[in-house]
């Protein structure tokens, strides 16, 4: 029986029924890691893996979580297991303390197998801008196509059947788009809903905590370990806790859907046009009330350039703690200056450069009002938008991706409103603090696509009732690389 291929709840019947032990789970999730192809982990910790699940013996039967192997995205704190963000500027670094999430997962018996690598510092989007390089999606044989970033070693371990979920963060898209391309569930909760204590900053205005699964019902159950207020985290709500996958299964008849217009227009390719449209068919079908919204064609057009100047501010300056002394790698030097010069010169990949030059230009006293502060005020209007359509419906429909996964060497014309909206708007989800989660919708050539969907703040039981709802009818829940299947719409 290959346990590690089933769902979540399946894994913990089996658990719960001593057919397997969470040190057999770990030992043989840790096998397959260290055979790993796709360049997934930044760093596998068996010794403490597999020393915690020897002492997991007695089942919890009212615990999912309990004896689960999990890995975490290598931007999360973890007390004594170096954790370096895919840089080389945190090369060696070994956190002091974890982060309240994966003392939430501990609490609950989950196993950590360890660190994934991602697009550096949670800058990017492609999987190959880590200082490890290329993360390889594991749907594509070959190793021709994107797994999509920058939670990509989170991705590739869940859809290569290595784990049940993986933790991973998204200031603008960063699991729920791998999600589309890896063919998995991507989840994302409301801004607040879960505790960023130890979650290093990329743009805190814009970051979420963010995981994936193979199914709806996981993602919920999950939500149930980690929402909740926080202490350490400021920013984290007080607004109570629900049991999120309480309404899975129930009717979806009454719900009203809203089809972002200006995303089903910019796409280009038929097929992805003819499996979205099948979609909303079954939602139909299920008495779902579908509208078509338009949230304003310049205003979709300009999500890309207002993310980019807001995140690239944001990033620069919470990155300024990064220079050579604190942590990571120290390089001598005479001065001060001369110190953190050289850190970051040697220590930043181009395209974090690239992105602190950006954000150090918008944030300049002669140009913030005319970047930042427009960028913000676009913001706010983009915020207004999406809140006005979220009284008239209940959920934003759209692709999470125009189409399968990207070849490396594919480039994209970045002013085409296809890469500026098809390709670029699942930062609506951050600008908004939303909750958001994409599902697989199909597969061409082997490759899945998912579609997604966004909710209203704090209303994450009603989003996963939906989504469950739709997985149903695409049949493709549990899918992985292991176990293509083919959906139904
Ligand atoms: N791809 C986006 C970027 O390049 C999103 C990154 C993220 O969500 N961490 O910044």
């Amino acid at each position: 029986m290959d346990y590690l291929d089933l769902p979540l709840l399946e894994l913990h019947k089996a658990l719960v029924n001593k057919e397997v032990t969470p040190f057999d789970l770990a030992k043989e999730a840790l096998n397959r890691a260290h055979r790993d192809e796709n360049n997934a982990f930044e760093y596998l910790c068996d010794e403490e893996a597999l020393s915690f699940a020897k002492t997991l013996t007695e089942p919890e039967e009212d615990n999912v979580l309990w004896g689960i192997p999990y890995f975490a995205k290598d931007n999360f704190s973890t007390k004594d297991i170096p954790t370096c963000a895919s840089s080389d500027i945190l090369s060696g670094y070994v956190p002091v303390y974890d982060a309240t999430v994966i003392e939430l997962l501990r609490d609950k018996k989950a196993v950590l197998l360890g660190k994934t690598t991602l697009d550096e510092l949670a800058m990017g989007g492609t999987g190959m801008t880590g200082h490890l390089g290329i993360t390889y999606n594991p749907f594509d044989p070959s190793k021709e196509r994107m797994v999509g970033g920058s939670s990509c070693g989170s991705a590739a371990s869940v859809a290569a059947s290595i784990v049940p979920f993986a933790l991973g963060s998204d200031t603008g898209d960063s699991v729920r788009k791998p999600a589309s391309l890896a063919g998995l569930v991507g989840f994302k909760p409301t801004w607040g809903r879960i505790s960023r204590y130890g979650l290093f900053p990329f743009a805190p205005s814009l970051d979420h905590v963010a995981y994936f699964s193979r199914d709806v019902i996981s993602s919920a159950l999950i939500l149930d370990v980690l929402a909740g207020r926080d202490e350490k985290d400021a920013t984290s709500s007080f607004v109570p806790v629900e049991k999120y996958e309480e309404n899975i299964g129930k009717p979806i008849k009454g719900m009203k859907v809203g089809i972002i217009k200006e995303v089903y227009d910019s796409l280009s390719n038929q097929a992805t046009k003819k499996h979205f449209d099948s979609a909303i068919e079954a939602l139909k079908n299920s008495g779902v009330e579908i509208k078509e919204i338009s949230l304003g064609h310049d205003l979709m057009e300009s999500l890309y350039a207002t993310y980019f100047v807001i995140s690239c501010a944001e990033a620069t300056s919470n990155n300024a703690n990064l220079d050579g002394i604190k942590f990571g790698p120290y390089r001598a030097g005479n001065s001060y200056e001369e110190v953190m010069n050289k850190a970051r010169t040697q220590g930043f990949s181009e395209l974090i450069k690239r992105r602190f030059v950006i954000g150090s230009y918008c944030l300049m006293k002669e140009n913030q009002d005319e970047l930042f502060l427009r960028a913000q005020k676009n913001r706010a209007k983009i915020v207004d938008e999406v809140n006005k359509a979220l009284k008239e419906v209940d959920f934003l429909i759209a692709m999470a991706a125009p189409g399968i996964a990207p070849k490396f060497t594919q480039k994209s014309d970045k002013l085409s409103r296809e890469y500026l909206i098809a390709d670029n708007h699942l930062c609506i989800g951050n600008f908004a603090g939303l909750p958001s989660i994409t599902i697989p919708l199909y597969l061409e050539n082997d490759m899945p696509v998912g579609i997604n969907f966004t909710g209203r703040a704090f209303e994450e039981k009603e989003l996963f009732q939906i989504a469950a709802a739709l997985e149903k009818e695409t049949g493709l829940a549990g899918l992985s690389a292991k176990n293509k299947k083919e959906g139904n719409l």
